[in-house]
C-alpha cells in the first residue's frame, strides 16, 4: 500500500517592533529575565492595553506580501488558557475576524518546478512567556521569564497545500525570506523570532479524504523541521499499518536528542472559552493606510530575483540563493557596488563568506568581514594582484582582523607576480634547470603533450612561491617550449 503525505504549516513570526504590542514594555533580545514585562504584559487589575500601531502595520504589509484580502474591521479575542508562563490567564489573539485574510505564497522545488500554497488567513497576537526548566528528577526547578510576554505576532496559518517534507521545507524558508525582505521580523530563529508547528497525516495514495492529523509544535530551525515532518510521516504509517489509528494529538521533537513524544491531545476551540476582548477597540484599517504602506513596501524575493538576474547577469539559480535572504542579498550589492564586479561578489558571498558564517553560526549581518572589505579583496583579484589560491588566505586574514585586503598582501608579502618579463625569466631558469623534463616533453607523442604541462607549472608555481600569475605563466610556457620543437 503506498500513502500521501500532507502537511500545513502554522507560524508564528515575532514582528520588529521596539515595543510590546500592547505596551510600552522593550521587546529587545537578551535582556535579564524579568526586567522587559509591565503591568500591561500581565494585565495586572486597572490597566488597559493600547494596541501598538507599528504591529499592526507589519501585519499589513505581510498581507500585502502575499496579495492577500486585509480585514478591513479585524478584532481581538481572548484565548482562555492555564499555563505557569501565562499569568493573564488567556492569549489575546484574533479568531473570528483576523487581520489578514487568504493569500498565496509560491515556492520553488528543487527540479525548478513550482508550486502555489495557499494561506488561509494571518492574525495577529501577543506572545507568552517561558518556562525554563533546570536538573533532573531528584533535584529540579522551574523559572519563568516573562520578557517576551506582549512580544507582537502574527501567526500565518497555510492550507494543508504540502505533500513532502521538501515543500514544507521550501515555503517555511519563502515566508522567511518574505518577512526578512519587508523588514517585518529579524528572522533570527535561534532567537524563537521564527518558530513553525507543523500538521501533519497521511492517507491511502490517491484518495480525497485527509487522514487524522497530528502537530508538532515548536520548531526553530528548517533542519528540525524536516527531521520531524519526517519521523512522523513514518510513525504514522507505521501505527496505520499496524491496524492502529492516529490520535490528533499535539506533539514534541527535540532536535538535540532527536526523540520525539506526545505533548497533549488536541483541544477544540471550545476548549478555549474564546470570547471577544472587551478591552480593545476593533482594528479598524483604512484605504489609505493600505496604499500607503503597499507603495513603500520593500521589494520581494521574487522582484528582487529577478531583478539580479536582469542588473547583474547572475544565473537565476544565483540570483535566487541570494534574494531568498534579505541580508545576503543586501550584503552582495553593497559588496558589488564598490567593486564592480558582480560575478565575484556573488560567488564570493555565497561561497566562501557564506560558508564561513555558517561553519561559526553566524548571520550575515554581524559578519566579521564587511561588505567594503570583501569588495577591496575583489578588486585585487579581479586585477590580478593575487591569485585565487592567495585570496583565500587573505580573506581568512580579514576574517580574523588583520585589517584590509591591501594591507594584508602588503604586509604578508602576497603580491602576484605578472610582470611579463620577470615571469620569462622564472619561466626560462626553470626549463634550463630540468633538461631531462624538456627532452622527454619534446620526445612524447604531440596528442600526449598536454599532460606534461603540470609538471613544468609546478616547479615554476613552486619557484615564485605561489606568486606567479598563472594564466600567464601558463602562456610564456606553452610558446617558450613550442619554440623548442
Ligand atoms: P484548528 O482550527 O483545529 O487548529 P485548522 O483547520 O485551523 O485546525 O488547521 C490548522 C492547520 O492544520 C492548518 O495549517 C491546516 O492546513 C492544517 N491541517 C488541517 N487538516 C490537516 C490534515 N488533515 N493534514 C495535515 N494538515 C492539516
Ligand atoms: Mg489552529
Amino acid at each position: 500500500m503506498s500513502w500521501d503525505t500532507v502537511i500545513g504549516l502554522e507560524i508564528h513570526v515575532q514582528l520588529a517592533t521596539k515595543t510590546k504590542i500592547f505596551s510600552g514594555a522593550s521587546t529587545a533580545y537578551g535582556a535579564e529575565p524579568n526586567t522587559q514585562a509591565c503591568a500591561i504584559d500581565l494585565a495586572m487589575p486597572g490597566t488597559l492595553p493600547v494596541l501598538n500601531k507599528q504591529a499592526v502595520n507589519y501585519a499589513i504589509m505581510f498581507g500585502l506580501a502575499i496579495d492577500a484580502e486585509i480585514g478591513q474591521v479585524s478584532a481581538f479575542e481572548r484565548k482562555n488558557y492555564f499555563y505557569p508562563d501565562l499569568p493573564k490567564g488567556y492569549q489575546t489573539t484574533q479568531l473570528e475576524k483576523p487581520i489578514v485574510g487568504r493569500g498565496n505564497v509560491e515556492i520553488q522545488l528543487a527540479d525548478g518546478s513550482t508550486k502555489n500554497v495557499r494561506i488561509h488567513h494571518a492574525h495577529l497576537e501577543e506572545d507568552a512567556g517561558k518556562s525554563l526548566h533546570e536538573g533532573n528528577f531528584n533535584s529540579s526547578f522551574s523559572g519563568i521569564d516573562l520578557n517576551r510576554a506582549g512580544t507582537p505576532l502574527i501567526e500565518i496559518v497555510s492550507e494543508p497545500d504540502m505533500s513532502n517534507a521538501e515543500e514544507a521545507i521550501a515555503f517555511a524558508k519563502k515566508i522567511h525570506s518574505i518577512v526578512t525582505s519587508i523588514g517585518i521580523c529579524d528572522g533570527e530563529m535561534s532567537q524563537g523570532s521564527m518558530r513553525f508547528d507543523v500538521n501533519v497525516s497521511v492517507k491511502p495514495s490517491g484518495s480525497e479524504i485527509l487522514g487524522t492529523r497530528t502537530e508538532t509544535k515548536n520548531l526553530n530551525s528548517f533542519k528540525f523541521m524536516e527531521e520531524a515532518i519526517k519521523r512522523e510521516v513514518a510513525r504514522q504509517i507505521d501505527v496505520i499499518e499496524d491496524g492502529g489509528t492516529i490520535a490528533q494529538e499535539t506533539r514534541l521533537y527535540n532536535g538535540e536528542t532527536k526523540v520525539a513524544r506526545s505533548m497533549r491531545s488536541k483541544e477544540e476551540a471550545n476548549d478555549y472559552r474564546y470570547f471577544p476582548c472587551p478591552d480593545l477597540l476593533p482594528v479598524i484599517v483604512s484605504d489609505e493606510q493600505v496604499e500607503e504602506l503597499r507603495r513603500n513596501l520593500p521589494e520581494l524575493p521574487d522582484a528582487r530575483q529577478t531583478r539580479f538576474v536582469e542588473q547583474y547577469g547572475l544565473s537565476d539559480y544565483d540570483a535566487g540563493i541570494l534574494s531568498s535572504d534579505a541580508a545576503m542579498a543586501n550584503y552582495f550589492e553593497a559588496v558589488s557596488r564598490v567593486c564592480s564586479n558582480p560575478k565575484l561578489a556573488a560567488n564570493w558571498t555565497m561561497g566562501e563568506l557564506s560558508a564561513r558564517l555558517n561553519n561559526e553560526g553566524l548571520s550575515t549581518s554581524n559578519s566579521p568581514v564587511s561588505a567594503e572589505q570583501l569588495a577591496g579583496l575583489i578588486i585585487r583579484i579581479a586585477d590580478n594582484s593575487i591569485s585565487g589560491k592567495m585570496a583565500k588566505q587573505v580573506f581568512e586574514g580579514i576574517w580574523a582582523g588583520d585589517g584590509s585586503a591591501d594591507e594584508i598582501i602588503e604586509a604578508r608579502g602576497l603580491k602576484q607576480v605578472s610582470d611579463s618579463g620577470a615571469l620569462e625569466q622564472m619561466v626560462a631558469d626553470v626549463l634550463a634547470a630540468n633538461q631531462a623534463m624538456v627532452d622527454d616533453y619534446i620526445n612524447t607523442d604531440e596528442s600526449k603533450r598536454k599532460k606534461k604541462l603540470g609538471g613544468f607549472m609546478g616547479k615554476i608555481m613552486q619557484a615564485s612561491k605561489g606568486q606567479a600569475n598563472p594564466q600567464q605563466v601558463n602562456q610564456i610556457l606553452a610558446q617558450k617550449l613550442n619554440e623548442l620543437l
